[in-house]
């Protein structure tokens, strides 16, 4: 069966001044020798050609992408996703899966950085953080956000008020705090409000 790579490319047959048969990149107009090897290689690193197109022939584990032993890269370089997907899939889930807890746990920490950060909601949405993600740990998959919005906020809304009500259990004198810093026209200002309230021990 053809290799799939060669969708990327057009066979230009004999040229002169070249013994072997050319071919060209579709993406960037690069010349190589009609073969397999040189094509994969210029796939690999042809900047016109997208991580997720990568993907979709390497598979998530791109040749040179990863710290993993030569003999592993060539066994995987072998292999030839394209043609047998059900395998490629195999070899994925091998490589990178993740348990249901797992899964909640990481999801809890992203919406803890996104409310505690002050991030935008879509965050998870945009695609050099997909990319981010599916790198470092593929089978994470990134809450959307509804799932931010709702039933994660939710969460870290309900264990923030535990721990502040655990704190403020345990302590005889409750002092609250606000502070803010403007610029504007060369002009500093500072707006500081301080409001302290005594609550005496056994009246929370
Ligand atoms: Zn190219």
């Amino acid at each position: 069966m053809r290799d799939s790579i060669w969708t990327h490319f057009e066979k230009l047959g004999h040229i002169s001044g070249y013994q072997q048969k050319r071919a060209k990149c579709q993406h960037c107009n690069f010349q190589i020798n009609d073969a397999l090897r040189p094509a994969r290689a210029h796939f690999k690193k042809c900047k016109h050609i997208t991580l997720q197109q990568q993907k979709n022939y390497f598979g998530n584990n791109l040749p040179g992408n990863t710290l993993q032993p030569t003999n592993i890269l060539s066994t995987n370089f072998d292999i030839t996703p394209s043609t047998t997907p059900n395998l490629q899939k195999n070899i994925q889930s091998f490589v990178d899966r993740i348990s249901h807890s797992e899964q909640q746990s990481l999801e809890l920490y992203f919406a803890k950085a996104i409310f505690q950060c002050g991030l935008y909601l879509s965050l998870s949405e945009l695609k050099p953080i997909q990319d981010l993600w599916k790198q470092a740990r593929p089978a994470f998959k990134l809450p959307n956000r509804k799932e931010l919005s709702t039933t994660l906020l939710d969460k870290v809304y309900n264990e923030t008020k535990i721990e502040m009500q655990f704190l403020m259990d345990q302590s005889e004198n409750l002092c609250l705090i606000s502070d803010g810093w403007y610029v504007f026209l060369y002009i500093f200002c500072i707006l500081y409000f301080i409001i302290i309230f005594i609550v005496f021990l056994g009246q929370i």
